[in-house]
């Protein structure tokens, strides 16, 4: 997707720290924190948003969930972590490229 601010990031047109890569997926960290740890999960595929997934992306999506995991116990989440996904204008999401935000590292309010 040429104009997808993510996919620039994902093939390396803009920079991003990175926390984890495979050939699905990546995880770098988020450009305005909300918290100590805030991660962005996205899959490698341009799916625009959660009400885009299709039955053919069930493993990937899942797939998604056991890495957050992975990154969780990495970034030492042991005590716990919020997993967001906005989804779609109402849901108030901004970049229009499905992504999981994981939030960690102190005790979260409703909002954050
Ligand atoms: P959402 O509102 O769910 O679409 O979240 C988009 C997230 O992307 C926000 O938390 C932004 O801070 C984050 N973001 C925007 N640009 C970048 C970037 N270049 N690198 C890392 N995170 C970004
Ligand atoms: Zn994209």
């Amino acid at each position: 997707m040429r104009d997808c601010l993510f996919c620039k990031i994902i093939n390396g047109e803009i920079p991003s720290e990175k926390v984890y890569e495979d050939d699905e997926i990546l995880a770098f960290k988020d450009i305005n924190p909300k918290a100590p740890v805030h991660i962005l999960i996205i899959p490698k595929k341009h799916i625009s948003s959660a009400m885009e997934i299709k039955e053919n992306d069930e493993s990937l999506i899942g797939k998604i969930f056991t890495v957050i995991a992975k990154i969780a116990k990495e970034q030492k989440l042991d005590n716990g972590y919020r997993i967001i996904n906005n989804c779609g204008e109402d849901g108030g999401q901004e970049v229009m490229h499905l992504h999981f935000h994981l939030l960690g590292g102190k005790k979260l309010s409703i909002d954050i």
